[in-house]
């Protein structure tokens, strides 16, 4: 048999988005994808579901043994003719032995490409706010091992050459040892004033930096508590990072921000989060499915050309009101002359993917405001239809119908709140692990309370956050406490809201 190709795929130092194109488009179509424990494992679900995933966790006190069964596996997987992905944290060439394994690959005839990655020696220190090289401060830089245990590497490294050979010296796994290395690099010639930055996690949410200089720094990690994985920077570009320090000051670095959604929604409000510095954590609290009973959204369907309006306060609202009229062999057309509103922007934007504009989107995105809008263009006895959720309030409908407008509200899906406590969202808040919350419905707010039940008062320790009025005033008729409400009642207002609340604090 042929045999299948092992990639050495380099995964970057832990942000998920510094996996290459290269790297993604290999994890996508690998047979089988042997991983080890400095890698992400979000870059997991890019692999293809029936793939098999292998954990190799290597600890810093990997042994010998140890690497040699992943070779061995990598060869047998690979002699089987399959493809099979070595995804490695940060460059499979820099201190990841990945040139061992393609030693033992060539030896074996079994082909191989590398990918290369974004180096941790590289990116923790640039997330720090720390370039390399500077034309001011340093034109050449070293990455060399900081571990001792590896005596080979630790009597080559020769700390005489290398404490004065470049401006900027990095130190991969040298926290353990950090001790010995100052003591080196002073010894041989290093100025005690020179500056000294530990990069922990870096590229990460939980990235923690401490700066020093080669006199105190020891002190300071010691002081800070400091764990493994750190990349140590030496050198004068390290005074760059109070200017250039960008990762970690951003509003919500290092929060963890509870996103209760329905499994589907949640991607937009995570992604807004993380770019803020947050530390999404997303938990189902609420599940999306079709009505118990289409009849009254077909009935409204099988006439659509007698309604005036039709006001869609949702975005499952416009995807299960066409879903089931492409269901019922319908398209756009039958829409005919009706108007359209949409209670904000996602929502337009929406019925714009289906090739429809909506003629009204009011200024504030509350069903209230879609009332005050909409009573200014229609007249008493014309016919308004809302599809929406089956436990939506129901203040549009009551309001337009003692206006004297024909309504027909119909439920176009089902929203279903958890039925009782969850014991993994309640270990979330037990243990501390969530700093604020970020309610996008009353749906999302009764989910979780639910799930929290007799556990509720957890959230009495948590930043409250809600999108609008509604959601708000839910919250605090279950008694919750909410700190912060969003002016704009959008995805984007209620992250804006929530950063600029933790700046305030
Ligand atoms: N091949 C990897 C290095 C593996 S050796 C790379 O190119 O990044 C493991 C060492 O890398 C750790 O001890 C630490 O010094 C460094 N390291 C890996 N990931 C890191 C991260 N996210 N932040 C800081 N240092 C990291």
């Amino acid at each position: 048999m042929k045999p299948g190709k092992v990639y050495l795929v380099g995964a970057g130092p832990g942000d998920p988005r510094l996996l290459t194109v290269g790297g993604a488009e290999c994890v996508g179509r690998a047979d089988v994808v042997v991983y080890d424990r400095l890698i992400n494992p979000q870059l997991l679900s890019l692999a293809r579901p029936d793939a098999e995933l292998i954990y190799v966790g290597k600890g810093p006190q990997e042994r010998q043994a140890e690497q040699e069964d992943i070779t061995a596996l990598l060869v047998s997987r690979a002699l089987e003719g399959k493809t099979v992905v070595r995804l490695k944290g940060g460059d499979p060439y820099v201190f990841g032995r990945g040139g061992e394994e393609a030693e033992t690959l060539v030896a074996a005839g079994v082909p191989f490409e590398v990918l290369p990655g974004v180096t941790s020696a590289i990116a923790a220190p640039a997330y720090a706010g720390i370039p390399l090289t500077h034309r001011d401060y340093a034109s050449s830089f070293a990455v060399v091992t900081g571990r001792e245990s590896e005596d080979r590497d630790w009597v080559r490294t020769g700390w005489d050459k290398l404490a004065t050979a470049t401006d900027t010296l990095v130190v991969l796994m040298g926290l353990g040892n950090i001790e010995a290395i100052v003591e080196n690099l002073v010894g041989h010639g290093r100025p005690a004033s020179t500056p000294v930055a530990l990069v922990h996690r870096g590229t990460q949410p939980q990235q923690v930096t401490v700066t020093g200089t080669l006199a105190d720094i020891v002190q300071r990690a010691r002081d800070a508590k400091l764990s493994s994985p750190v990349a140590m920077v030496v050198g004068e570009v390290v005074r760059l990072r109070e200017r250039l320090r960008w990762f970690d000051s951003r509003p919500l670095f290092g929060k963890r921000v509870l996103v209760p959604r329905t499994r589907e929604q949640a991607g937009q409000l995570s992604r807004l989060l993380a770019e803020a510095g947050a530390q999404p954590v997303e938990l189902p609290t609420i599940s999306v499915h079709p009505p118990t009973d289409w009849g009254p959204l077909d009935k409204a369907i099988g006439h659509l050309s007698r309604y005036r309006w039709i006001a869609f306060t949702s975005v499952n609202g416009v995807k299960f009101f066409f879903q089931r009229l492409q269901a019922k062999k319908r398209d756009t057309r039958a829409l005919g002359r009706c108007h359209i509103a949409a209670i904000g922007p996602a929502t337009a934007k929406a019925l714009e993917a289906r090739y429809l504009r909506p003629d009204l989107i009011p200024a504030e995105y509350t069903s209230a405001e879609v009332f005050v809008e909409l009573i200014k263009v229609i007249v008493p006895g014309q016919r308004v239809l809302l599809p929406r959720a089956d436990i939506a309030p129901e203040v549009l409908a009551e309001g337009l119908r003692k206006y004297g407008a024909a309504v027909d509200e119909v439920a176009a899906y089902h929203t279903e709140t958890p039925s009782g406590p969850s014991a993994e969202a309640q270990a979330l808040f037990r243990n501390g692990q969530v700093d604020a919350v970020a309610f996008t419905s009353s749906s999302t707010v009764q989910g979780l309370v639910a799930l929290l039940g007799p556990d509720r008062g957890t959230l009495d320790r948590c930043v409250v956050a809600c999108i609008g009025p509604v959601t708000a005033a839910t919250a605090r008729e279950l008694g919750l406490r909410v700190d912060v409400e969003a002016a704009e009642h959008t995805i984007q207002g209620l992250v804006q809201a929530l950063a600029a609340f933790a700046v305030r604090r």
